[in-house]
């Protein structure tokens, strides 16, 4: 038993208190049989009018029941001996049961039976929810155990639930649990309910305690303080840079450099949307680390993207010199031994590459600052590994973490998920872009499309062709990649198509990708591995076939890849009709908007938080009861008080968070 309690994560007699049920069922009532409609639950009582076991069309066990408003068929399928003499006839008892339209009028199947005439309870009865071999009576016996002895008292002061209109504590916890007849069952089962409304605060309050109190550890910790421009490097780089910043480029260079600066961890995420120069903030805030003596490592998602950040890292930084390593998978076993080796004796002062990165086998000398691109693309223990890095290399002193990310975060998600976590956004485009044009295609115009991307390229442009998603199978998606190139090599013989897919060596990759920079490709077929981060400016064409194939987000990435000239840029939507409701919302989202913002707004109303970002393994289940969509303001209202209390009264806040945390922070620091 306790194992199965424990995994609904009921170990303290407080966990017990907070199981809140799903639903409820009202007993308190018996009801006319004639009152009675299929599709309800009903509880009667009446007197056994006949029984008997039928063997047609298999055996069951059939009684017919009568309370002078109409009559029921009970009916069972399976049945003890026990039950047989329960509903002899004559007999007078209670019956509880889902009520279907039979063959002959209204039946039960499977009803509970108990004997009539005892007391009604008067409140609704709980339904909570539950696991394997766990059944509600018991589920209820220990909630009800544990509403006797546990600490009901309340976190919240008088003056506090004045203020904010609460309700009790112990008041909230026992109408939910019992709820008295008086409540109305609507109000209850839609968490409208003011004892709901207590709960919810409670639960949001002691996330934002939580989330404070992370920030607050990180504070304590130590890092290096990387302060001033030291010998000149970040001036000499902004020089070489062969454009000015824009404003907000300016902003968030000085929001991440003051941070840099102080002697605690910076935990900073870098939002803007595709193409709006996220690369040149990092590299401005690695030299100000080179420059005051520290190790800098940037990690990127696929190895294309960290392959083209060496590049461009490596030409804006080394004639300046600046040492730099470059470190993925794939690297020869000589060449990741020279690099471990560099990174390990501090010889190397800048570190791009993959996930390699975060190997065992690598230690840094002095790891100063950790950039993640495209953060949303690792995983909690990802980001967790590389900042731990600096702890291991460095002893008490922790590396600076820069995040990047292309996927802006909505107001609400980051007020309640990252409180522990500043925010600088790039919002605004490098000057002279022009906006995407995006274009919806049905499949069968595919002539047309040829001839667009023949044009374009008369025109001295270059253009992608994205193959469709294929999800299910890895070997399919490659099949289709290749006949896709083929196709399009044979349609359109004047052009020089190249073909690209995760499944190329990263040397051959690499090679593709140098062709197309330079301009020796026209057309490259490829499949998603050029979905974040590809820099071509001269590409101003995108083709994505099977567009309703792919996400929200996904697809906003991959439009980012063109418009990042100045010439007019096309995306062009391919999909095959008919579309799903949801498709063609997001299509529609693709048309209608070029806001990154407003695409990860639309997206995660289409997806729902958890898997937005990206939390579904890592304790989504944080927030039961309130809605970050619904409850905005009761979340608002929560950290008000939560960053009051930790300023005034700590005590409290420790009181309030081990009532509802149940050792699920780990993931709040990453
Ligand atoms: P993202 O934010 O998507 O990572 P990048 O850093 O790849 O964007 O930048 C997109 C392109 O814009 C690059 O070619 C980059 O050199 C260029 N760029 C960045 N900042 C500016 C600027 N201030 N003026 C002009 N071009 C810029
Ligand atoms: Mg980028």
């Amino acid at each position: 038993m306790q194992r199965r309690f424990l995994r609904l994560g009921l170990e303290r007699q407080q966990d017990f208190v907070v199981h809140l049920p799903l639903r409820y069922e009202d007993e308190t009532r018996i009801q006319p049989i004639g009152s009675l409609r299929p599709g309800q639950t009903g509880q009667i009582e009446g007197e056994i009018l006949h029984s008997e076991v039928q063997f047609r069309p298999r055996r069951q066990l059939v009684a017919m029941i009568e309370d002078g408003s109409g009559r029921l068929a009970l009916r069972w399928l399976n049945f003890y001996p026990s039950q047989q003499r329960q509903v002899e006839r004559g007999k007078r008892v209670r019956v509880r049961g889902e009520l279907r339209g039979g063959f002959s009028g209204l039946e039960m199947v499977h009803p509970r039976v108990t004997v009539a005439d005892g007391a009604l309870p008067d409140s609704l009865t709980p339904v909570y929810p539950t696991t394997d071999g766990l059944s509600q009576p018991t589920l209820r016996r220990a909630i009800d155990q544990a509403l006797r002895d546990a600490d009901l008292s309340d976190t919240l002061g008088e003056d506090i639930r004045r203020r904010y209109g609460l309700m009790p504590f112990a008041e909230a916890i026992r109408i939910l649990h019992h709820p008295p007849p008086s409540v109305s069952y609507q109000d209850l089962v839609e968490r409208e309910h003011p004892a709901w409304r207590r709960i919810k605060f409670d639960e949001l309050l002691a996330q934002q305690l939580s989330l404070a109190m992370a920030r607050a550890a990180r504070l304590s910790q130590r890092s290096r303080a990387y302060a001033g421009a030291g010998p000149g490097l970040v001036p000499a780089l902004e020089k070489r840079l062969p454009f000015a910043l824009t404003a907000a480029q300016r902003r968030v260079v000085e929001e991440i450099s003051a941070d840099l600066a102080r002697a605690y961890p910076m935990h900073r995420l870098l939002q803007g949307d595709v193409g709006s120069g996220k690369t040149v903030v990092a590299a401005l805030a690695a030299a100000q680390v080179i420059a005051n003596g520290g190790q800098v490592a940037m990690m990127a998602p696929t190895e294309i993207l960290a392959e083209q950040h060496h590049r461009k890292l490596a030409g804006w930084l080394e004639p300046l010199g600046v040492r730099i390593a470059w470190l993925t998978g794939s690297l020869g076993v000589k060449a990741r031994r020279e690099a471990i080796a560099a990174i390990e004796s501090g010889e190397a002062q800048l570190v791009v590459g993959t996930q390699a990165l975060i190997q065992d086998k690598v230690v840094f000398a002095d790891l100063g600052l950790v950039i993640l691109d495209e953060q949303h693309r690792f995983g909690v223990g990802q980001r967790l590994e590389l900042s731990r890095k600096g702890e291991a290399a460095g002893g008490a002193l922790i590396p600076h973490q820069l995040n990047m990310s292309a996927t802006p975060i909505p107001r609400t998600l980051a007020m309640t998920f990252f409180a522990d976590l500043d925010v600088s956004v790039i919002d605004e485009l490098p000057p002279g872009r022009s906006p995407v044009v995006t274009k919806l295609a049905s499949d069968g115009r595919r002539d047309e499309v040829l001839a667009l991307v023949a044009q374009e390229v008369r025109s001295g442009r270059q253009a992608y062709w994205v193959c469709p998603l294929v999800e299910e199978s890895e070997a399919l998606q490659l099949q289709t990649a290749v006949e896709t190139y083929e196709r399009l090599s044979q349609a359109l013989p004047d052009l020089r198509v190249s073909l690209i897919h995760g499944k190329l060596k990263p040397a051959e990759k690499a090679r593709v990708m140098d062709a197309f920079r330079s301009g020796d490709i026209d057309l490259l077929v490829a499949t998603t591995v050029i979905e974040v981060g590809v820099d071509v400016p001269n590409a101003s064409l995108m083709i994505i076939e099977h567009a309703e194939r792919f996400g929200l987000a996904q697809l906003h990435q991959l439009r980012g890849r063109v418009g990042r000239g100045a010439v007019q840029s096309i995306c062009l939507l391919l999909y095959q009709s008919p579309l799903s409701q949801v498709a063609r919302q997001r299509l529609r989202a693709m048309y209608e908007t070029g806001d990154g913002f407003e695409i990860a707004r639309r997206d995660l109303e289409q997806r729902g938080p958890g898997e937005f970002l990206g939390l579904r393994q890592s304790g989504a289940a944080l927030l039961r009861f309130a809605s970050l969509e619904a409850d905005e303001a009761l979340a608002a209202q929560a950290q008000e008080l939560a960053r009051h209390w930790l300023e005034h009264d700590p005590g409290k806040a420790q009181v309030h968070m081990h009532r509802w945390m149940r050792g699920r922070q780990d993931y709040l620091r990453s």
